[in-house]
């Protein structure tokens, strides 16, 4: 049996988007499953829509996925280049036998005929396409064009009457006729492949055994099969994945503004690759059995039970709600160094701390990291959750106002102001609760009436984390100053 090779061949037009990461994440987990090799090509060939960063920042984003490949343009391979414009050469000779088959031909129609041309089917009710004027041009036609100045594009003849059946492992038989696909560009009139021709040279020449990628593609197939037939290739298996829609259940396009769209920009607000792996790979699949009820599935398991049989072709549903909630798993298993080294460049972007807290700061970050841990959806969520630790004068919530009118609270107050002063040591969550039992002892109030006002005057909140970890973490000073503070609003 041949090796199995997939690939995931972006156009560099862009960052990595949440489709073309789905769309890798299923290659890479087929080809690892089946032991095979994972491609990354670079298609560039629209070269006006090409953005200079995009490459590095696809390849970058993959990485921090941990879809990591085994051919591409950093790494290279057996059937380098990976770039597309660095194998025009290779296109152009593929371009050659088609044309001396007679599979192609020049066409030297300008963009404003073909414009007429098209209109004109509109006008007369017929879906557009090519009327193939250019199909019987005699040998002194062409050259007649070629002495004006005329440069032709090459065309692919499309046969008359076929029926092309796409046999895709997703969505079964598709079929397509022939007498709707008009004769196709394979190459511009500057030499550049158009992607229909570039793709089935590479995959076929790349020994792809798997096309995976979106559901957009699909009306692209026919063409491309044909283009094998006409090379003399033999064609992949091609496995279209579904739609993803956003929660109105429209079609998710790049403008929307209702879901974030961008790999680097969930990794910019903390969310852990482990997170959007899971949650991407449950857009449109599902493992069978037993497991079809389970959520969380680590990589090594994903790479065990992926099957592209189990692709569904129905649309799969963004749910940014799920993908909170898997990253907030997947923060609570991980360990708080590791969010803390996350949770730093927001908190210093944010003014908190230094850039690169050491010592004793580092440690106190790392607390107060942990005391918000199980609480992040998202690491960028510390900057918020984290705001009363770093102001100078406490905000007291509508709730707190009304725990803090109740009539113990100035006594309670009162004594825990005396028990900070009068202690010596070092204020850790321990000899917190060594103090407020000693205001418990000392004024008789327990339970609710004793911590609910104290960590109202210090926090101006009535909910939060530990309140000895939160006062020790805050520190005798700062809670003395709002203790106090508070005492002389009252006043
Ligand atoms: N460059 C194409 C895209 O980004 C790849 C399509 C394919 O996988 O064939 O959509």
């Amino acid at each position: 049996m041949r090796e199995v090779r997939t690939r995931y061949a972006p156009s560099p037009t862009g960052h990595l988007h949440i489709g073309g990461a789905r769309t890798a994440l299923f290659s890479y987990l087929w080809a690892r499953k089946k032991g095979g090799s994972f491609v990354v090509r670079i298609e560039d060939t629209d070269v006006e829509r090409n953005l200079a960063d995009a490459e590095q920042k696809q390849l970058e984003a993959l990485k921090w996925l941990g879809i990591d490949w085994d051919e591409s343009v950093d790494v290279g391979g057996p059937h380098a280049p990976y770039r597309s414009m660095e194998r025009l050469q290779i296109y152009q000779e593929h371009l050659q036998k088609l044309v001396a088959a007679g599979h192609a031909y020049p066409c030297y129609c300008s963009q404003e005929e073909l414009e007429r041309e098209r209109e004109q089917q509109l006008a007369e009710g017929k879906a557009p396409k090519y009327s193939g004027r250019c199909r019987h041009l005699t040998p002194e036609e062409r050259q007649a064009f070629e002495q004006a100045g005329r440069k032709p594009s090459i065309r692919f003849r499309v046969p008359d009457g076929r029926v092309i059946t796409v046999q895709d492992e997703v969505r079964g038989e598709v079929r397509f006729e022939t007498e709707g696909i008009g004769d196709f560009i394979l190459q511009r009139p500057d030499g550049r492949p158009t992607y229909n021709f570039a793709v089935v040279v590479d995959d076929a020449l790349m020994e792809i055994t798997h096309v995976v990628r979106g559901e957009e593609h699909i009306s692209n197939t026919p063409r491309q099969i044909l283009l094998y037939e006409a090379l003399g290739f033999e064609a992949p298996v091609f496995a279209h994945a579904s739609l993803i829609l956003n929660a109105e259940g429209k079609k998710m396009s790049k403008r929307d503004e209702s879901i974030i769209q961008f790999i680097d920009q969930y990794r910019e607000l903390g969310y852990l690759p482990e997170a959007i792996i899971n949650f991407l790979v449950l857009l449109g699949w599902a493992p069978e059995g037993e497991k079809a009820e389970e959520e969380i599935f680590s990589r090594d398991e994903l790479i065990q039970l992926f099957s592209l049989e189990r692709v569904s072709k129905a649309p799969a549903v963004f749910d940014a709600a799920k993908l909170k909630w898997m990253n907030n798993h997947y923060i609570k298993e991980s360990s708080t160094e590791r969010i803390t080294e996350l949770a730093i460049p927001h908190l210093a972007e944010a003014g908190r701390i230094g850039e690169q807290p050491l010592g004793e700061e580092k440690e106190w970050v790392t607390r107060l990291v942990g005391l918000y841990q199980e609480q992040l959806d998202y690491v960028a969520q510390v900057v918020e959750l984290t705001e009363m630790f770093f102001r100078k004068e406490v905000a007291y919530s509508d709730d707190a106002g009304e725990i803090l009118s109740q009539e113990q609270v100035p006594i309670v107050v009162e004594a825990l102001i005396r028990q900070l002063e009068s202690t010596e040591e070092e204020l850790t969550a321990d000899t917190v609760k060594q103090l407020l039992k000693a205001v418990q002892k000392e004024t008789g109030y327990k339970g609710k009436q004793l911590f609910m006002p104290v960590r109202a005057a210090v926090t101006g909140e009535v909910h939060g984390p530990d309140l000895r970890e939160t006062i020790s973490l805050l520190g005798k000073e700062t809670v003395l100053a709002r203790l106090e503070s508070f005492l002389r609003r009252q006043a």
